[in-house]
């Protein structure tokens, strides 16, 4: 990467001070540590940037005041005993007068004590106007979501030359991270899936004793962080010979995931993406797929845009969503097949590294 962190923070901060700011607002209060994060450089857990349209002040406790002076370069730290005090006392120093904030993260209580302690201002909640706020990434973003992914497939990779039919579900997962946290993961980016036999049937199970057995599916949800930014990918390994009913339906699945992933471009609508895996499916398979296509990646697992039948959103080059066909039986047995992909004007790039063709671990 030729330019340096401090410039693509800069260059996001510009944007939003363009978008948000002009009209009717002169501030917004950031709370989501993962926007202090994306528009300040600053890792913390805790802290407020407060982002005015003639300057910026990041308030921290004081366990964060070097580690914020540090990262958060060219942006005043102030530290601060009582959060909504320090916040009242920055936007009455930089003179703001409507100020925005996030609605999502903000509670009943915070927001009555901020009025209290901000008389005069005018305090306006922001909702749908943030959702998109990261949903583009820049260059940087880009190549670090790159390197994230490939982390991850190549830790899949590993664990699938090792595992063995007689593994619990739990030992697989602890295996993967083990493989991913020592080429470099920082932590995984949620907890990880290995789901058997019946338990794929759950999309969201966590790991059991169960063991691997002849004729399961195993569903691996598998993501890591890096940079803080994350990684998502799930493949599904048949343990030995399976019937011609599964290996059918994993077909059925992989088509859906191909398609879609051919049709992914700059200007789709997300509901046409998540429609063409649906009518790939076909009534046969579709009525077990229950969950939307896929979501935005970044700096948290689940962000903007949302591929999903009801979905608003509009795919923009520069997006990374995920593509994640699945299907669900009750009691039996779960598929999903799931890639990472960046979103071009023409067309998409896999940031996920695993082939899709049906694994068969002995
Ligand atoms: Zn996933
Ligand atoms: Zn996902």
């Amino acid at each position: 990467m030729s330019q340096s962190l401090s410039h693509f923070l800069h260059a996001r901060r510009k944007a939003v001070r363009e978008k948000l700011c002009r009209n009717r607002l002169d501030g917004i209060v950031f709370s989501t540590m993962s926007h202090v994060r994306y528009l300040t450089g600053f890792t913390g857990s805790a802290g407020i940037f407060l982002l005015g349209a003639d300057g910026d002040r990041l308030l921290v406790d004081g366990r964060y005041t070097t580690q914020a002076a540090a990262e958060a370069a060219g942006i005043p730290v102030i530290q601060v005993q009582n959060q909504n005090q320090g916040i009242a006392e920055a936007v009455q120093a930089l003179k703001l007068k409507s100020v925005g904030f996030e609605a999502v993260s903000v509670s009943v209580e915070t927001y009555n004590d901020l009025r209290k302690k901000m008389k005069g201002v005018t305090l306006v909640p922001l909702g749908d106007e943030l959702a998109g706020l990261r949903a583009v990434k820049d260059r940087r973003e880009k190549a670090v979501m790159k390197k994230a992914a490939a982390i991850a497939s190549a830790a899949i990779a590993a664990l699938a030359r090792e595992m063995r039919p007689g593994w619990t579900e739990q030992e697989t997962a602890l295996q993967l991270e083990w493989i991913a946290r020592r080429a470099g993961a920082e932590q995984v980016s949620f907890e990880t899936i290995v789901a058997s036999g019946p338990h794929g049937a759950l999309p969201h199970a966590k790991p059991t004793k169960r063991r691997l057995r002849h004729g399961d599916f195993v569903v691996i949800d598998f993501g890591v962080k890096y940079r803080g930014y994350c990684s998502d990918e799930t493949c599904t390994f048949a343990i030995g010979e399976l019937t011609a009913v599964q290996k059918n339906a994993y077909r059925a699945v992989l088509r859906a995931h191909d398609d879609a992933i051919a049709f992914v471009r700059a200007g789709r609508t997300a509901a046409d993406v998540d429609a063409l895996v649906r009518s790939t499916l076909g009534d046969k398979y579709g009525r077990y797929f229950v969950h939307g296509t896929g979501h935005g990646v970044g700096l948290e697992v689940h962000e903007a845009p949302r591929l999903a039948p009801n979905s608003r959103d509009v795919l923009t080059a520069g997006m990374v969503v995920t593509v994640e066909p699945g299907v669900y039986y009750p009691g039996r047995w779960g598929i999903r097949i799931e890639d990472t992909v960046f979103v071009k004007e023409n067309g998409c790039e896999l940031l996920t590294g695993m082939n899709k063709k049906l694994i068969v671990i002995e």
